[in-house]
């Protein structure tokens, strides 16, 4: 999808946030979608960035919000529908849409499809108080983010949060889910053409996607063993595949030097205490490294080595399973 000349996976995602999710989103709050239309926005919403992060479809879903930092479109419904909801309120009495909203409030039982229907479940849900409150006192811009946007938001949040740590397929990930923000891992750009060629193996380790033999025999226990079949001493995991795999060894030595080197430099070697420990760091560096500014240019290169690391290992441990399999 990005080829050599292609565009990073940070610009694309811009791309998107930019000018494909206005578009899917366009007037969602006046003709209110019912569920299964939220849920096919939804689904290629997430299709798409799991493209853009050439990641398999069977990838965890909360990975993709986690990773982009946008909201599930539901979410963006609902903000976009209260937000209209009180424009409306802040409109004169005279106005035309405030009279619709005000009769349909008078004469509409709770049955009826009318549009003020699919607000006031929305004010109970994020127990955002009355719906009369509204029209009498509107919210102005800072107060609506203060109360309304920040409610919505922190919904969504704690509700990522807690069903992204029931998927064990990131338990090497930071799964701390920021909206509006990108994951620390993705706000690293690329730095060349090259290194985007380097971006689908890295995702694929940081998401859990990325196919070892261990994964291979859980859906064929009896057809294919778990054992590396490159060096063949023990089951190859993510860290076998890392850290101990004799046959990666030469490619594996000088790169991990430099990222061991970086992390020295930046104090954190030890808090890696196990090798476990240095596969979630290497997978994940966010987990310890600090978001902070003065980290950043040392952040950018342990960025570069992992994704160097990663590449390689991948290449070779390809490589020598051809060569096996061609004998
Ligand atoms: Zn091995």
């Amino acid at each position: 999808m990005h080829g050599h000349n292609g565009l990073d996976h940070k610009s694309m995602l811009d791309l998107y946030k930019s000018f494909v999710l206005p578009v899917l989103t366009y007037g969602i709050e006046i003709f209110t979608p019912n569920s299964t239309l939220i849920k096919q926005l939804d689904l290629f919403q997430r299709k798409t960035i799991k493209q853009i992060l050439s990641l398999p479809n069977n990838a965890a879903d909360p990975c993709v919000l986690i990773l982009t930092g946008l909201l599930p479109i539901e979410a963006l419904y609902h903000l976009k529908i209260l937000n209209f909801f009180n424009n409306i309120c802040g409109q004169k009495e005279s106005s035309i849409e405030r009279q619709i909203v005000v009769r349909q409030l008078s004469v509409k039982s709770g049955k009826s499809s009318s549009w003020i229907n699919c607000v006031l479940p929305l004010l109970v849900k994020y127990d955002l108080g009355d719906v009369d409150d509204y029209l009498q006192n509107p919210l102005n811009k800072s107060q609506w983010r203060l109360k309304v946007h920040k409610t919505v938001v922190n919904y969504w949040k704690e509700y990522i949060d807690r069903i992204a740590r029931t998927y064990s397929s990131l338990k090497y990930m930071n799964i701390q889910y920021s909206p509006g923000k990108f994951h620390p891992l993705i706000q690293v750009g690329c730095s060349s053409a090259l290194e985007v060629t380097r971006l689908p193996t890295r995702f694929r380790l940081l998401t859990g996607t990325y196919v070892l033999q261990v994964n291979r025999c859980r859906f064929n226990q009896y057809a294919i063993s778990a054992v590396c079949p490159n060096c063949k001493v023990e089951d190859e995991t993510v860290e076998h595949f890392l850290l101990h795999c004799s046959a990666l060894e030469q490619v594996r030595a000088p790169v991990m030097c430099r990222i061991w080197n970086l992390l020295e430099s930046m104090d954190l070697t030890k808090q890696v205490t196990s090798p476990a420990l240095l596969a979630q760091t290497l997978i994940d560096w966010s987990i310890i490294v600090p978001n902070h500014p003065s980290y950043r240019d040392k952040m950018l290169m342990l960025e570069f080595h992992i994704r160097r690391l990663f590449f390689h290992l991948h290449t070779t441990r390809y490589r020598l399973y051809k060569e096996l399999s061609g004998n």
